[in-house]
């Protein structure tokens, strides 16, 4: 009984389907679909965190590089720990989004010595956790600890929106409610971990943002979307993502060999990972005339040479659409590092040293472009 009801909404087709229909079918064809991807052998709660934390916001054939690598540096939560954060930031480096790699080395902390590195099992108590929302927990509790806890990520919204033609807002939360419940509904509470991976994988290989595969797909014929052609507007997202355009100006002080770099704090973006001296501004301007304002460099210009300026690198990010140039700065003999007294904690790094420390993709993009790193 597959379609078990057909009704009209708003002039449109609708058709309603039974839970235990739509879980047994979508768990049919992942079984027989499945990707074979190392986190999907394993009941290790640990292994099932890092890839679900490495996953978010992150493509499979880019994360699990991250991933295999995560586990060779650090095969256990306790490994995860007791090792420098600046060791997780440059496994991490290249993933983006550098807050997630904070929080994965606090959640780690936290299990290895709150928990005597046992992960807790209830959705509720992984929630408490660093970095672990309502997704990740439950599935976590789902995939490692058989709870019957559903998932909600962006292939679950567009999944369920399309074949039951859920048209709330998935930027609401009245929306993300409506999901959640409708997920929590459908979800086989005898297999709660392959029932959340099966609708995951369905959303991430068949039914795709841009190009569904509608033509073999086994809900074709009760699909709300396919059959009133609405693939392209389902799911509806009203949040509009605000890009903020930044305009960036690095000089890499040299010094022989060696560069100067510093330790980037606070709030924005790429805290704890290392740049060069940064000049922003609202618009594009020439190093010459920043080299003439800036109250810092000002008092080393007499002992600084520009040896090149490099063309406009675009780096995008969600929020951020960032300009960066570089300018290489040359160094006489007799400037004296108390010379940079205005920049905190800028320091010389041979390339050797620089490979080793955490970098925004920027920095080594514009490094290995020009040989200094490979
Ligand atoms: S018929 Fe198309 S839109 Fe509907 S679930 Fe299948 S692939 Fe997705």
């Amino acid at each position: 009984m597959l379609n078990a009801v057909l009704k009209t909404f708003a002039g449109r087709i609708v058709y309603l389907m039974g839970s235990r229909d739509f879980s047994k079918k979508i768990i049919d064809w992942y079984l027989l679909n499945p990707r074979d991807l190392p986190w999907r052998k394993t009941k290790d709660p640990y292994r099932i965190w890092l890839s679900e934390i490495i996953l978010q916001q992150t493509r499979v054939a880019q994360g699990l590089p991250y991933y295999l690598q995560f586990v060779r540096n650090f095969p256990n939560v306790k490994a995860l720990a007791n090792a420098p954060l600046e060791k997780v930031l440059r496994t991490w480096q290249g993933l983006g989004y550098y807050s997630r790699a904070r929080n994965l080395h606090a959640c780690a902390k936290e299990i290895a010595f709150k928990y005597n590195g046992k992960f807790p099992d209830t959705y509720s108590n992984l929630l408490t956790l660093p970095g672990i929302g309502s997704y990740t927990a439950a599935a976590l509790s789902s995939i490692a600890f058989d709870k019957p806890d559903a998932v909600v990520d962006g292939n679950v919204f567009r999944v369920l929106s399309r074949i039951f033609g859920i048209q709330e807002d998935i930027s609401s939360s009245i929306g993300k409610k409506t999901f959640y419940n409708k997920a929590q509904a459908l979800l086989d509470p005898k297999q709660p971990g392959t029932f959340n991976q099966a609708i995951m994988e369905f959303g991430a290989l068949h039914c795709t943002p841009k190009s569904p595969g509608c033509v073999d797909c086994i809900f074709a014929s009760g699909c709300y979307a396919n059959k009133n052609q609405m693939q392209a507007l389902l799911p509806v997202n009203n949040k509009k993502v605000k890009v903020r355009n930044r305009y960036f100006t690095y000089f890499i002080l040299m010094k022989g060999n060696k560069m100067a770099l510093k330790k980037r704090e606070g709030k924005d973006i790429w805290s704890g990972l290392y740049d060069f001296y940064l000049i922003e501004g609202l618009k594009r301007k020439k190093p010459e005339s920043i080299l003439s304002e800036d109250h810092v460099l000002k008092t080393i210009r007499n002992k600084a040479t520009i040896v090149s300026q490099s063309e406009a690198y675009k780096h995008i990010l969600t929020h951020q659409r960032i300009e960066a140039t570089f300018v290489i700065l040359s160094l006489s003999r007799d400037f004296l590092i108390k010379d940079l007294k205005g920049i905190k904690g800028l320091k010389f790094y041979s390339s050797k040293e620089i490979l080793a420390l955490p970098k925004p993709v920027l920095i080594s993009r514009f490094l290995s472009k020009n040989g200094i790193l490979e």
